[in-house]
């Protein structure tokens, strides 16, 4: 932004929200200028913290007038880049919004502003027998998880964001108030005109600022089993996934580690499990129903030589067993101490998993890359979380070489770049591969419709 822009709008913004919500500070920059990715920092040139949807309208509005780019930041735990402000402008911090709206019980919904995170919202209700389960990992806001459309290790039971959020309010880059659904519209279903809940669920902030989501809630489980299983090789550990799913085992997480990883995470957590290509499964629902669950699933399971299997039923053992699985991310980058950790994010169908794992493992062998692989192995999704010194240009470029052929191998096997991280900065050339010239053309015309001076984060997904 240049000064004198900037030194004109500064005062306005203040008589939006007030003093304490507008900075300038280099150090609040620096902090809003960068995610968890390996993506430089690229600074905001003020950062402004609205309280209400009144006020991001009126700050949007502003913007619009004087041309500066507006980029929505919620809990900034993103992994591609979605937060840096690669043009300058403005960011939009949505973290004073953080009010749980209308809990509806008996319909199993509830509206949330964009500051309030997963935990939070699980905490909420917690006496209300209620929970949200979309759980990427990482305490994340709601409407950012919205905005990348995000999953993690339920969503073989639950689905992905996309499945569960019912209605959005929404900000335009011009100020307009939206609503994606129909103003306070909460049905389970709708054949009500063109979807536009789902064109910015994913929109990774290019498209409208979200002040409001309505997310569908979940009865908690009667009851919960875990269980960890090791196989002879990963082709047995991906049969046996399938034939699950197959046989109608309405399974809540089926996650995947390899060798490598399963042994990062026993070094991470003192833990003793045999270092090879592991499942680590949890079963929700009546004490019968669980019976039946794992009855089943231990016979398939035996059939494809799984081995060394550990159950836990108690709360304290499930959620020492599950730490496990969620410390993958930091037990990845306690392999080399002082490096940067980039995650990979591909989706493939699920009959095409073993080969792609197979051909990625060999890759990683031959270009001496460290690249332990955690996967939503349910859904066919599937990280690398690539350990790399950033000060070494060499092994910089040949994972950035691994992971173009990694998309690729994903795109020739009829998968997806981006599973559930989304495109920010890093994969916009392999959207324009994975999706075509002409879809490639009709998103830019959506974009230009709704922004049609390109302010909404730009140099992001197009
Ligand atoms: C250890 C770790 C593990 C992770 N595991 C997973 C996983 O398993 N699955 C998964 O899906 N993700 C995972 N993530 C990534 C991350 O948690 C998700 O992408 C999450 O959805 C980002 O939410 P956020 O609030 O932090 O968004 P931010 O990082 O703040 O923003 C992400 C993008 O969304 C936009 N945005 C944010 N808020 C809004 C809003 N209100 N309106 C419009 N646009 C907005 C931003 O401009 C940006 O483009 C992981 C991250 C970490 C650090």
């Amino acid at each position: 932004m240049i000064e004198s822009g900037l030194e004109r709008v500064i005062p306005a913004f203040r008589s939006v929200c007030g003093e304490d919500g507008v900075s300038l500070s280099e150090a609040v920059r620096e902090q809003h200028g960068r995610d968890e990715s390996v993506h430089r920092c690229c600074p905001p040139d003020v950062v402004v913290w609205p309280r209400s949807v009144e006020e991001v309208s009126a700050l949007a509005k502003i913007c619009h007038h004087h041309c500066l780019p507006i980029i929505p930041f919620g809990t900034g735990t993103g992994l591609e880049g979605g937060v840096g402000a690669v043009e300058g402008g403005v960011c939009f911090s949505l973290r004073n919004m953080d009010r749980v709206l209308d809990v509806h019980q008996e319909d199993f919904d509830v509206t949330v502003e964009p500051g309030v995170t997963r935990k939070a919202l699980n905490s909420y209700l917690r006496d209300t027998g209620l929970w949200f389960p979309v759980d990427p990992g990482a305490d994340a806001s709601l409407c950012g998880m919205a905005a990348t459309s995000a999953s993690g290790t339920n969503a073989v039971r639950y689905g992905t964001m996309r499945e569960n959020v019912l209605n959005l309010e929404v900000v335009l880059a011009d100020g307009t108030i939206i609503h994606t659904a129909g103003r306070g519209r909460r049905t389970r279903k709708t054949s009500a005109g063109y979807n536009l809940t789902n064109l910015f669920v994913g929109s990774e902030g290019t498209l409208g600022l979200i002040t409001k989501t309505t997310l569908r809630l979940y009865g908690v489980p009667e009851a919960m089993v875990s269980a960890v299983c090791t196989f002879p090789s990963v082709q047995a550990a991906v049969d046996s996934t399938v034939q699950v799913l197959q046989a109608g085992v309405p399974i809540a997480r089926i996650e995947f580690l390899d060798d490598v990883m399963i042994d990062a995470c026993n070094r991470f957590n003192s833990l003793s499990y045999p270092v090879a290509p592991t499942l680590f499964l949890e079963f929700h629902g009546s004490e019968k129903s669980l019976e039946e669950q794992v009855t089943v699933t231990e016979e398939i399971t035996r059939d494809n030589s799984g081995s060394d299997f550990n159950w836990a039923r108690d709360a304290e053992t499930r959620g020492r067993l599950w730490k496990a699985r969620h410390d993958a991310w930091y037990a990845a980058l306690a392999l080399r101490p002082g490096c940067k950790a980039y995650s990979t994010d591909v989706c493939v169908p699920l009959s095409h998993l073993p080969q792609i794992i197979v051909e990625t493992k060999e890759d990683l062998v031959l270009n001496r890359l460290t690249g332990p692989i955690a996967g939503h192995v349910g859904d066919g999704n599937f990280h690398c979380i690539m350990v790399m010194d950033p000060n070494d240009q060499d092994e910089v470029t040949r994972v950035q070489e691994f992971t173009e052929r990694l998309a690729r191998r994903a795109l020739a096997l009829d998968g997806t770049c981006t599973g559930e991280h989304g495109v920010g900065l890093g994969k916009r050339a392999l959207l324009r591969e994975e999706m075509g010239p002409m879809a490639i053309e009709v998103m830019q015309g959506l974009k230009a419709t709704l922004d049609p001076k390109n302010l909404m984060n730009p140099g992001k997904v197009l």
